[in-house]
Order: C-alpha cells, then sequence, then structure tokens
C-alpha cells in the first residue's frame, strides 16, 4: 500500500474515532483501555468535560493573536504555574522539544550575560530523553537517533547516571548546566533517587551550573505530586513541561527562576504559535483539575493500586518479568524478553501500553483513571503473560469485543449505547 505519510513511525494498523475517559473506541466500537495515554499526554482522559467546555469556549472567541500582543490567558497561566512551584516565570511553545530548546539557551545565555560566553556546555545522562531537534538529539545522545544526521550539535557531554567520578571529569570551566529527568522515561522509567538529585544540586552550586529538569514527561500530577522533583526537597533553576499540561492539546512550557531567566532580554528568543490563546485555555482547564489537592492524592492512591498490581505481576510472572520500575501513574514492567512483543500481546488484549528501551513497557493511564480500570488492566497484563509464557503470538481477545451499532455523527461524543466505564 503505497502511504502518503513519511514513514518515520512503523505504524499499528488501528484507529480510533473517539475516547471518553481511560477508554478509546475503533470506528466500529470496538474499545480499549488506555493505558498509553497518546504517551502521557491525555492527563485528564479523553474528552474530559471540563476541558471539552474551556476549550470549545475559547474556540468560538480567538484563536491566535502573535506574541506581539498580551495573551491575558497567558499570562494567567504562567501565573497559576509560578505560584504552583519554584519558577517565576514561564516561556511557552508548542512542544516539548521546544520547551527543551528554550531551556538549553537559556541556560548558555545565563553564562553568556554573566560574563561567561565560553561556559556554553550541558552534561546530560545515559538513557535520556530530550526531543528530536538536532540539538536535542545531541542532548539525548542515543545513536540510533543520531545516525545520519551529520555531526552532532556541539555542546553536550553526557555520563552515567551516578557515575560520578566520569561527572566530575565532565564538568569543565565551559559547563553551564546539568540536564536530566527525575524519571527517565522513553529511557525505561530509571527513577533519580531524591538523593542523587540532591548531590546533583550541589555540584551545580559547588561549580556556579544551573540544574535543568525536564518533567516533560513526569510533570503535571504523573507521579501523584505537581512536578516529581518535589519528591525531593531540590529546587532546580530551569524545568520543563510538556505532554500532560495541554491534556491532548500541543504545548510545551519552559519554567524558570528570575535568576536563570535573566540573560533572556527581549529579542533574544520567540516563537510564532507558542502560548496561543487556544493552547493557554487548554493549560487553564488542565490545571483547574490538576492542582487540586484532592486530585492529586487520588493519583498517590492510583499510583499505589498500580505499583501493588504490577509487583503482584512481577511476583507470580517472574519467569517473564524482571521487574517493576517507575512511579504513581508512571509505571512499567520490566520484561526479560523484548518490551514491544509484550506491548503487541497487551493490545491483543485490548489494553494499550507504550514500550520504552531496557525491555520496559510503560504504563501512564490517564491521571483520571477509576480504580476499577485499575483492575480491569491487571486483568488482561496477566492474560498477557499466560500467552507469553505459552509463546503464543497474536491470539484472539477470548472475549468477543463489544459493538456499539450507532456512531456519533460528529466530534468526540460517544454513540448513547457505547460501552462506557461505570
Ligand atoms: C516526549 C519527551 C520530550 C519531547 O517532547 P516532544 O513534544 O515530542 O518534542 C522531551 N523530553 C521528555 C522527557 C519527553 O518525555
Amino acid at each position: 500500500m503505497s502511504d502518503p505519510l513519511l514513514q518515520v513511525f512503523k505504524r499499528i494498523d488501528l484507529s480510533f474515532a473517539f475516547g471518553k475517559g481511560s477508554w478509546l473506541y475503533t470506528q466500529d466500537g470496538v474499545r480499549y483501555l488506555d493505558f498509553a495515554s497518546g504517551i502521557a499526554v491525555n492527563s485528564l482522559g479523553h474528552s474530559h468535560p471540563h476541558l471539552v467546555k474551556a476549550v470549545k469556549a475559547q474556540l468560538g472567541k480567538l484563536w491566535h493573536t502573535s506574541n506581539l500582543v498580551r495573551i491575558p490567558e497567558g499570562e494567567r497561566l504562567a501565573k497559576r504555574l509560578a505560584d504552583a512551584s519554584f519558577a517565576d516565570v514561564a516561556f511557552f511553545a508548542n512542544s516539548g522539544g521546544e520547551a527543551n530548546e528554550a531551556a538549553v539557551k537559556m541556560a548558555r545565555r545565563f553564562h553568556s550575560a554573566a560574563g561567561s560566553p565560553e561556559r556554553y556546555r550541558i552534561i546530560t545522562f545515559a538513557g535520556a530523553f530530550h526531543g528530536r531537534s538536532l540539538a536535542m538529539i545531541s542532548a539525548t545522545g542515543y545513536e540510533p537517533y543520531l545516525d545520519g544526521f551529520g555531526p552532532p550539535v556541539d555542546g553536550f557531554d553526557q555520563v552515567s547516571l551516578e557515575d560520578w567520578s566520569a561527572l566530575d571529569r565532565a564538568i569543565t570551566s565551559q559547563t553551564a548546566a546539568i540536564m536530566l529527568e527525575p524519571i527517565q522515561g522513553e529511557g525505561g522509567l530509571r527513577h533519580v533517587a531524591p538523593e542523587t538529585l540532591r548531590r546533583l544540586r550541589a555540584l551545580c552550586d559547588a561549580h556556579g551550573l544551573l540544574l535543568i529538569l525536564d518533567e516533560i514527561q513526569t510533570g503535571v500530577g504523573r507521579t501523584g505530586k505537581f512536578f516529581a522533583h518535589e519528591w525531593s526537597d531540590v529546587e532546580p533553576d530551569i524545568v520543563t513541561v510538556a505532554k500532560g499540561i495541554g491534556g491532548g492539546f500541543p504545548m510545551g512550557v519552559c519554567l524558570a527562576t528570575h535568576r536563570a531567566a535573566s540573560g533572556m532580554a527581549a529579542g533574544t528568543h520567540g516563537t510564532t504559535f507558542g502560548g496561543n490563546p487556544l493552547a493557554m485555555s487548554a493549560g487553564n482547564a488542565v490545571l483547574d483539575i490538576v492542582l487540586d489537592r484532592t486530585f492529586l492524592d487520588r493519583v498517590l492512591t492510583m499510583g499505589q493500586m498500580l505499583s501493588e498490581g504490577l509487583h503482584r505481576i512481577a511476583r507470580n510472572y517472574d519467569d517473564v518479568v524482571a521487574g517493576v520500575r517507575g512511579m504513581g501513574l508512571l509505571q512499567g514492567l520490566q520484561m526479560r524478553t523484548n518490551a514491544a512483543a509484550f506491548v503487541d500481546l497487551l493490545r491483543s488484549q485490548h489494553l494499550l501500553a507504550v514500550p520504552a528501551r531496557d525491555n520496559v513497557v510503560r504504563f501512564a493511564p490517564p491521571l483520571t483513571v477509576l480504580p476499577g480500570e485499575i483492575t480491569q488492566a491487571m486483568r488482561r497484563i496477566e492474560i498477557a503473560a499466560n500467552l507469553l509464557r505459552d509463546g503464543k503470538r497474536h491470539p484472539p481477545r477470548k472475549r468477543p469485543a463489544r459493538k456499539s451499532p450507532v456512531m456519533p455523527r460528529e466530534g468526540c461524543a460517544p454513540p448513547a449505547n457505547a460501552e462506557l466505564p461505570a
């Protein structure tokens, strides 16, 4: 079949027509339990009424004005993010990679404005993922992403996490910052211990470096705190956010202290689309829900339930599962074999998950996931683990998929008779 889409993704032959809460429905009304959330993006699940209402209201008012004028919705979102975090200022972008570009430029500019333009190098860690732009594949330092794209962008030095002597050697008079994810997402849910973060903060302070945390995957409540770094007492200088903040609307944010941002004078950076009223309405609507203390407590409870379920599976299936990684609603199973193959088996049971490096199968359900949905997911994982044990590859789901004969005519509303979570 000739496909006019650029073939950079190995797409599965599956598509969805609408979604509701933690469920996705095909055109035929077959439903899948979504523990992928579009890779930790649909933080409020699908078609969350508050998010739909807020974006619809903005849709009929104003989409875009450019950053040549004030955007009140963005000023409000920036203030709310600052009030909820270490940050003083926010720069809005359209994606995670762009937020990281802003962070790296900010760190370089910080030193340049302070009279040390030679300090431009950023230290990153093996297993990182920071995005797909030319600079961010350099920051990521993963050979398959770099191959064939010419010389990597200069200015990134990579060491292994917790290899303290390598880190000491990597810090030079040219170093500007240390950049890392509090939990490596694509790298396989490797958690950076609070003690490690504290030690990195101390090193930054000792050498005059900025600490950049990439919370594009871990931020906005994913781990049960608004930011994952809040599990430690470490105060970063710059934090990047994307994925969950728009609840599915593309946006990214680079948050910083006044001090870290001090080099970014008018004209030093910019964006056409970043911070447009439509994206800002989505971001504000997500915060309306996520910043509620009881909401984050609920994420913690659901995370605990997910953890117990996954640990039980890891114990009962220790011939195929090596262990459990991650925290909150970003957890996974480290498999003894190929993770992608297990993701395929899970999908045969209509459970969506995402593979990561290190043979890890990632589960990132919507933060609004219900206890019964976690129970169902565990059941489907067990069935898939049995199939993996038996060496079967793509068996059909045991119970026939229930179908909904009437399809919605437009938009996201599920048909009245669609099978919805209780
Ligand atoms: C997804 C991700 C990115 C890249 O975000 P894009 O929106 O795809 O550019 C960067 N860092 C981390 C930790 C991510 O999970």
